[in-house]
């Protein structure tokens, strides 16, 4: 995997990957972007997924053997930015058992009961997993934000709700994501920045297209018209919570092809940091294996 090949893309990769939020600018990064490569270049960009797909399954066996270590893949876009099928392509190889996809829709009672960050916590995957979360906690910062209405379905004492609240909120996830990260989880987050009008063009064909019709949601037209609120409230996020531990990656959103090989690359590369091996056995766990061996040849050889 780590050919040279992909360390030219890792090359074009590593600029979409916000460490510092400090100044980030949205307006910096073109949704049409394609580092360089061209159409032409889609069949081996194809065949370089393939193989990053490959490699993932292989780490993913390591990390679930060595129960050191859990990954959190979080997706943050527009509507039909194309995280689902995102998301689909990179796990495509991964054992189901050791990868949980869980998708956040608009919160139920049960869980406006309970403080923003619960529903999510009691999802973050387990030592040995990786987890996606297909929405996440940002959108506490992000749909919450646009939509003021719904932060007053979370039953927050007045006195709590303050001109401050979305300073609280970043302050909040940034910590909270230190905390996963000294637990042993490798958060990354990943936002699809796709153009309004790629966005309409999707919407349309999605209209035009009987295949596609169960994709299109009236709502999202409505979404659609808060476009540059949200732009806004994503570039405000990702000012407030982009760190070297829990780093953003803009990806461009506007070919799917290069979206896929992007969040590919950047998984690869975080992943391939944490240097994954099958667990070393000690003399005595080599002792006890060595006995486990000759006990079944034994049995072999009595007929048992
Ligand atoms: P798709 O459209 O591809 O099926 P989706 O993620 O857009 O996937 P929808 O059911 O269309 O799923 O939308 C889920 C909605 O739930 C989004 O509009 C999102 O903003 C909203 N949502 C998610 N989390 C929250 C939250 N904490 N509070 C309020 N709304 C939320
Ligand atoms: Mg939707």
């Amino acid at each position: 995997m780590k050919n040279g090949r992909h360390r030219q893309f890792a090359r074009y990769v590593a600029p979409l990957c916000i460490t510092r939020g400090k100044g980030f600018r949205l307006a910096d990064f073109d949704p049409a972007d394609t580092a360089g490569l061209k159409s032409a270049d889609k069949a081996e960009a194809k065949e370089a997924l393939a193989r990053g797909v490959e490699w993932l399954t292989e780490q993913q066996d390591m990390l679930y053997a060595q129960d050191h270590w859990a990954v959190l893949l979080v997706f943050q876009a527009m509507d039909a930015a194309g995280k689902d099928s995102t998301i689909k392509h990179v796990t495509s190889g991964i054992n189901p058992q050791g990868c949980s996809v869980t998708s956040f829709k608009q919160p139920s009672s049960e869980e406006l009961d309970h403080d923003y960050l619960w529903r999510y916590m009691r999802n973050v995957p387990a030592r040995g997993q990786i987890g996606i979360f297909n929405r996440s906690y940002y959108e506490e910062v992000l749909v919450v934000k646009v939509h003021q209405e719904l932060l007053q379905r979370q039953k927050l004492h007045p006195s709590l709700v303050t001109r401050d609240i979305w300073k609280e909120r970043y302050a909040d996830i940034v910590n909270y994501e230190r905390y996963l990260v000294r637990n042993g989880v490798l958060v990354l987050k990943f936002f699809l920045h796709l153009s309004r009008g790629e966005q309409k063009r999707r919407f349309l064909e999605r209209l035009d297209n009987p295949a596609k019709n169960w994709k299109f949601s009236t709502a999202d037209v409505a979404e659609r018209a808060h476009w540059d609120e949200y732009q806004q409230a994503y570039e405000e996020a990702i000012r407030h919570t982009a760190t070297p531990q829990a780093p953003w990656y803009v990806i461009p959103a506007d070919n799917k092809w290069f979206t896929r090989l992007a969040v590919a690359t950047a998984i690869v590369e975080a992943i391939g940091g944490l240097q994954l091996h099958y667990p070393v056995m000690g003399p005595a766990a080599r002792r006890d294996l060595a006995r486990a061996r000759a006990q079944l040849a034994a049995g072999r050889r009595a007929g048992r």
